[in-house]
């Protein structure tokens, strides 16, 4: 029998897949260096012979015996996401809240069944694609009179069922994994060309509960402009929705769903709109003498109608720590594709912007190219492989006793400003105040004509036993001020409990008591998810 990878139940990717101890003590003597932190030291990573999890207070019943385990293993690994709260749990090994069982469907009938037996049992049923939440949205600490908890992973409906060549468009099972789901397309000569950074371990299904955002910064790049149509399996019965290019027949019941999280149905299938693979690139690397000036030429790319692929613009900070930079300048990553047409024209225009800005773009990049490399050279390709690697130094970073996360928003350009000011200020003082040292950088994940979706980076020492009250002092901080300025609370990472506090004020009143409505509606039991997006009340 060969060897099975198995996925780590605790961390990003498969097991052992992360830096080993020698590069994680590296790592722990530099950042001690830049810290001023003797005591950083890398912790041994758990094992699940170590990990102690609470009884089963529920089994699965005989009829669904077979879809269902309660191993040790699988309960941990559903026990949470993978957020800076959930690795600092997992490090710890603190498993006090698992499901109590995780069944495994295979078709739509089985998931009918096991929601079918949460209810008549009083079970939560927590749905789960990839579990590469980052908000709490797939945790198992569910609050109610519930009996227990069973979490439903869709990984065994992982297909693609039909293709529609002349509408390029294919019916797709909601628990495929993305390089599964690219697999299978690969060989029509097809893409969904949905990459979010949790591609290689997040699922079809996710990402349309989540409304997630892929990694090309313009036009197509939200799940949401990819569905067709859905199916979902609701506590009270299938909902289909039709095929259509576009309708204008009243609210799009597709979007009801997209974005839902789990709380009103389980998506069991979707069809999507697919692209032709793209065979022309033009990438270019984009240097300017401060943030501000990169702003400004970003917003004038965004507002010219090119639509470049790509256009993140780093800080200096995040340009020196993921693509090289000197620390002075910030860059622009900037790209454009094609399956059909010649993009010097983009390019050259694009160049035209950013150099009317202080941009430095080499000659060179203004030219088409056909090659494989051509997204992988440069300060574009430095930048293409932190942002894959990312997720794996990230668990070592946790385990070396280092505050490493995120927070993303989006705000209209004439708040931008402000908005990115005071966080800078504010936010950075308490990493400071909170944490003794720290580090912030920013940069923009999507562009939108009327405004940026910036993301920014925090690193910071932490107080061993103390990390989840420290980030969540930080977290508070940014969140408010995300708040106040009138930002979402978040732009692709979705709600789940964690922005539970934040969403409930950004949210219309009158909305979320429609929401309820049709929770009440489609899911009367309270079954799906509680706690995330939005409570009985
Ligand atoms: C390192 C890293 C990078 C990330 N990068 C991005 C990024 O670039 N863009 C982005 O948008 N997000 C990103 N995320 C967040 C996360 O990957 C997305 O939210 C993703 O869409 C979740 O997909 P999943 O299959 O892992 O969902 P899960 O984590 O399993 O579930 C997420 C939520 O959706 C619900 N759900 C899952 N499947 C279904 C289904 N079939 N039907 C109904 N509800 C369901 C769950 O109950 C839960 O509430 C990142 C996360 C990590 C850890």
């Amino acid at each position: 029998m060969g060897l099975v990878k198995r996925l780590s139940f605790y961390g990003w990717g498969y097991e052992g897949a992360g830096p080993d101890d020698a590069a994680r003590g590296r790592l722990a003597a530099s950042l001690g260096e830049r810290f001023g932190r003797s005591d950083l030291a890398a912790a041994p990573l758990p094992r699940i012979e170590e990990i102690e999890l609470p009884a089963p207070r529920s089994r699965p019943p005989a009829a669904l015996a077979g879809l269902a385990s309660a191993e040790p293993w699988e309960r941990a690994r559903h026990s949470y996401g993978k957020s800076y709260r959930d690795a600092v749990r997992a490090q710890r090994r603190d498993f006090r809240h698992p499901p109590d069982w995780v069944a495994y469907p295979s078709s739509e009938a089985e998931v009918a069944d096991v929601l079918d037996h949460c209810a008549r049992e009083r079970l939560a049923a927590v749905v789960f694609g990839g579990g590469s939440s980052v908000v709490g949205g797939v945790e198992t600490n569910v609050d109610g009179d519930y009996r227990g908890v069973v979490t439903l992973d869709l990984a065994k409906l992982s297909r693609v069922l039909e293709i529609d060549r002349a509408s390029r468009a294919a019916r797709v099972q909601a628990g495929v994994l993305g390089p599964a789901l690219e697999d299978q397309l690969r060989p029509h000569g097809l893409t969904l060309r949905h990459f979010p950074q949790s591609f290689e371990f997040s699922s079809l299904g996710g990402w349309i509960a989540t409304r997630s955002g892929g990694h090309f910064a313009t036009h197509y790049t939200h799940i949401d402009e990819f569905v067709e149509a859905l199916r979902v399996v609701t506590p009270t019965g299938v909902i289909a929705t039709r095929r259509l290019p576009g309708s204008g027949a009243g609210p799009s019941p597709d979007r009801l769903f997209i974005g839902s999280e789990g709380t009103l149905g389980v998506i069991s299938e979707a069809w999507l709109r697919l692209q032709d693979r793209p065979t022309r690139r033009a990438n270019a690397s984009v240097r300017f003498a401060s943030f501000a000036a990169g702003v400004a030429a970003v917003r004038a790319l965004s507002q010219s109608g090119l639509e470049p692929a790509n256009c993140r613009l780093l800080d200096p900070g995040e340009a020196m720590t993921a693509a090289g930079g000197d620390g002075n300048h910030a860059l622009l990553v900037l790209g454009f594709e094609s399956a059909d047409h010649e993009l010097d024209a983009w390019m050259r225009r694009a160049a035209e912007l950013c150099r009317d800005h202080g941009g430095q773009v080499p000659d060179d990049a203004i030219r088409t190219r056909t090659d494989s490399a051509a997204t992988r050279e440069g300060g574009a390709g430095a930048w293409r492989n932190s942002f894959i690697n990312a997720p794996y130094l990230r668990d070592a970073l946790v385990s070396i006793g280092i505050l490493a996360e995120t927070f993303e928003t989006a705000i209209t350009w004439d708040r931008f400003e402000r908005l990115h000011a005071r966080l800078m200020k504010e936010v950075l003082a308490a990493l400071v105040r909170i944490c003794g040292a720290g580090t912030l950088t920013c940069r923009f994940t999507h562009v939108y004509p009327d405004g940026p979706a910036p993301y920014y980076s925090l690193l910071a020492p932490t107080r061993r036993g103390a990390e989840l009250e420290q980030w969540d002092e930080v977290k508070k901080v940014a969140s408010d001020i995300l708040s106040a300025e009138g930002a979402t609370i978040t732009h692709h990472h979705a709600v789940g409990r964690d922005h539970r506090a934040w969403y409930d004020r950004e949210r219309p009143d009158g909305f979320a008591r429609a929401l309820r409505a049709a929770k009440a509606e489609l899911d009367p039991g309270w079954v799906l998810n509680p706690g995330v997006l939005f409570d009985r009340r």
